[in-house]
């Protein structure tokens, strides 16, 4: 029908309409699977605490629960637990949907790194991994959000802490031709071959249960990997089953005007 109506070398030009059309209407369908996975997911990771919550509730109602300190700590445990997932899905969904601001300024890296582990020295028990920085005084600066780097590095670190028993976890940082890395090593319980590869997408966590007891949600990762994005910079892992793991990303490096104007100079 279509050769009746419209002139012949306008033909090619509709095939390609129709093309695009049908593309629109698959990565439609893609979006929307993808939010019916999100809500999936999201009902799971909220029904856990509320079930525990709700399970305790009609204890202490109907008394058979003994009102006790532990019972309202276990309460309390499972209410941080939807609290840090409402805000990490905030975070997650302003991240994905390029709303966080990014304001980019030159970053000296060492001195963060340095404040990080300050930051954690706190929280560490004797039993605790021990944290060092390696990072050489003369590392070039980074163009970078200093606020969302820090926020890489907590979730980073958290992790670190949160998968490695014992041991060490180095802050490493150098410099590799525009690119500033840093990264977090830990000599923790690592990641399985299969798994890794899964690490940075949304609420995804190896051995579900068991890390669940970890307190983790399964989007730290994900919003971090975002936050890198926004800087222009990568994230990788690496990882070895009971040896340990290596979360690493990078950051531009700062071009200094002055060094760019003088190298024009000097080509004149
Ligand atoms: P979570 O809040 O569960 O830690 P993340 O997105 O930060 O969520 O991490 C996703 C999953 O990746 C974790 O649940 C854990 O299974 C795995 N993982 C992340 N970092 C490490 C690490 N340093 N060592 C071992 N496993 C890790």
């Amino acid at each position: 029908h279509l050769q009746e109506r419209v002139p012949e070398n306008e033909i090619p030009e509709l095939n390609r309409l129709a093309d695009s059309f049908n593309r629109m209407a698959h990565d439609l369908e893609g979006v929307e699977q993808r939010r019916r996975d999100l809500v999936g997911d999201l009902t799971h990771e909220l029904r856990t605490p509320l079930t525990v919550i709700e399970g305790y509730l009609e204890g202490l109602a109907d008394g058979t629960i003994e009102p006790s300190s532990d019972i309202y700590q276990r309460l309390a445990k499972e209410t941080v637990r939807l609290r840090r997932l409402v805000n990490d899905l905030q975070e997650l969904s302003k991240a994905e949907a390029g709303y966080l601001p990014i304001q980019l300024q030159p970053v000296q890296i060492r001195p963060l790194l340095v404040a990080i582990v300050q930051k954690f020295s706190d929280q560490l028990l004797e039993e605790s991994p021990t944290l060092k920085v390696d990072c050489p005084d003369t590392l070039p600066q980074a163009l970078a959000d200093p606020e969302r780097v820090e926020q890489v590095l907590i979730n980073l670190v958290g992790n670190a802490l949160r998968y490695t028993p014992e041991g060490s976890i180095t802050l490493r940082a150098w410099a590799e031709q525009e690119r500033v890395w840093i990264a977090v090593e830990d000599t923790g319980k690592g990641i399985a071959a299969e798994d890794l590869p899964h690490v940075f997408e949304r609420f995804w966590r190896s051995d579900r249960s068991r890390d669940r007891h970890s307190g983790g949600t399964g989007i730290g990762l994900a919003i971090s990997r975002r936050l890198v994005e926004l800087q222009k910079g990568t994230i990788e892992a690496e990882s070895e089953v009971g040896q340990g793991s290596t979360f690493r990303f990078s950051l531009p490096i700062l071009v200094e005007r002055p060094k760019l104007l003088s190298s024009l100079r000097d080509r004149e």
